[in-house]
């Protein structure tokens, strides 16, 4: 929490995914004093939940940990996590922004908490696990995940009974029933917008009934079988437990369809599939992995070579469109495919489906007072400075002003750390090191 005498900084960073992570270790470095605001119990943002990453294979934690390390321990960086920005307000003539935010109610006093999962043990109420898409659970108090930062316990209200053993066993007493939300107004020399994405949902196309089976999954549900920590400790399919033999995955399930109000390309679908059917292969040595396709857009460096491997390890691509997907009686779902090589329709049976659904805005973007384009994304004001936005002193960075790259990200996030401290320069803002020099 940041104290009263803090609510005036040189940065507020919206967001701590890696893009809000990458600009705020960036200007921190410059002796900018940074405040990342996070909505989430932690930082981290979708990557630090992703398996492992294209087109190296790395594991994601073990790239993310490291940044959220990092900018937790900066001395030049706070962080406020359970921290929503409602609304920025941009200064003109080089005066600081404003920026609204609710810091919302966690139940445990950061201070206090030691981290020890005392509460965790002792709560008698299991909830299903948001950070793994409910595919598992955790209690309704507990630390949010193994690596979470800050590594501390959050309470969950729409689950707790109040029984208090919690509070009984907690060696500090950091639990606090009572704690209520608080709006707090920053000023800003500077604000970069890194809210990031959302996916959207696989209920958007009504013909594909993934309302009506458990066996169709979004693709960061399928991240999290794919980790090795993840809810299961292997891949099984949620009906039933079983062992998946015969996958498919389905691309531009939710992207370049105007029907669905989603006429672009989500950029990172066919590469995150593809990433997926090989890690599956790893997993699931038996399945056969079909990939139903429109085009694959394997768009970065070595991204190509990366769609070659997958083929030669026998993962199928079937050049087709997927008109409908409907539940048979054993689990398993029948996909009708028009194929684009020869007109011919498709049925096939699998029995696990993911769709990879499209990339779009955080529901919550339109109201934040920054400028949106036609799509929902933030607008970027200039083709050639593509982190600046409509407002001035408010740059953008990651996901936030469109789908993209983890890689694309981080040069994003660079690039608008850079844009925000010339900013500062020009309206006077001084690191605080230049001062005392
Ligand atoms: C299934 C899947 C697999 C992928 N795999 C790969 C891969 O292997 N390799 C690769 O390069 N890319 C991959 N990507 C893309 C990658 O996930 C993104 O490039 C990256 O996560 C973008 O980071 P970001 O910081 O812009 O956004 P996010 O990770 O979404 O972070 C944004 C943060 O902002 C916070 N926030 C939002 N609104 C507010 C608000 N109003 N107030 C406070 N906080 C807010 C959110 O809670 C979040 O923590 C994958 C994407 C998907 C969907």
């Amino acid at each position: 929490m940041i104290a009263p005498s803090q609510q005036k900084v040189d940065a507020l960073v919206v967001g701590g995914g890696i893009a809000g992570l990458q600009t705020a270790l960036d200007l921190a470095d410059q002796d900018y004093k940074v405040l990342v605001v996070e909505k989430e119990a932690s930082i981290g943002g979708r990557m630090i939940a992703l398996s492992k990453v294209f087109p190296t294979l790395d594991c994601a934690s073990c790239i993310t940990t490291p940044k959220m390390s990092s900018a937790s321990r900066h001395p030049n960086i706070t962080i406020m996590t359970d921290t929503e920005v409602l609304k920025v307000t941009q200064g003109t003539e080089g005066k600081p922004s404003r920026v609204k935010v609710r810091k919302n109610p966690r139940f445990v006093d950061l201070d206090l908490c030691i981290g020890c999962s005392l509460c965790e043990y002792a709560c008698p109420v299991e909830r299903p696990d948001p950070f793994e898409w409910g595919l598992g659970a955790t209690k309704a108090i507990s630390v949010p995940f193994t690596n979470a930062i800050p590594p501390k316990a959050i309470l969950d209200p729409e689950w707790c009974t109040a029984c208090g053993a919690c509070a009984m066993v907690c060696p500090t007493d950091a639990i606090d029933y009572g704690e209520r939300a608080q709006e707090l107004d920053i000023e800003a020399g500077t604000v970069v917008m890194a809210t990031g994405f959302d996916l959207n949902p696989v209920t958007v196309k009504k013909e594909y009934r993934a309302s009506e089976s458990a066996n169709i999954l979004n693709p960061l549900e399928l991240e999290r079988l794919l980790a090795p920590h993840g809810p299961y400790g292997r891949v099984l399919r949620p009906s039933d437990g079983k062992i998946p033999d015969n996958i498919a995955f389905v691309l531009c399930a939710g992207s370049r369809d105007k029907s669905i109000g989603v006429p672009y390309c989500s950029r990172v679908c066919c590469m995150y599939s593809i990433k997926q059917a090989m890690l599956l292969s790893g997993a699931v040595p038996m399945a056969e992995i079909t990939l139903y396709y429109m085009d694959i857009r394997a768009f970065g460096k070595g991204y190509e070579q990366f769609y070659q491997n997958a083929k030669a390890m026998g993962i199928t691509f079937t050049k087709g469109k997927v008109a409908r997907i409907d539940p048979v009686d054993n689990d398993n779902l029948k996909l009708r495919v028009e194929s684009l090589e020869d007109g011919r329709l498709l049925e096939n049976e699998h029995d696990l489906v993911i769709l990879a659904q499209g990339i779009v805005p955080r529901a919550d973007a339109d109201g934040l007072g920054v400028v949106l384009d036609h799509d929902g994304f933030v607008k970027c004001a200039d083709p050639v400075a593509p982190t600046k936005t409509e407002g001035e002193g408010i740059f953008t960075a990651g996901c936030a002003a469109g789908p993209k790259d983890i890689v694309d990200s981080i040069v994003e996030a660079s690039a608008a750390a850079s844009e925000a401290a010339q900013h500062l320069i020009r309206t006077g803002v001084v690191p605080v090191q230049a001062t005392e020099a």
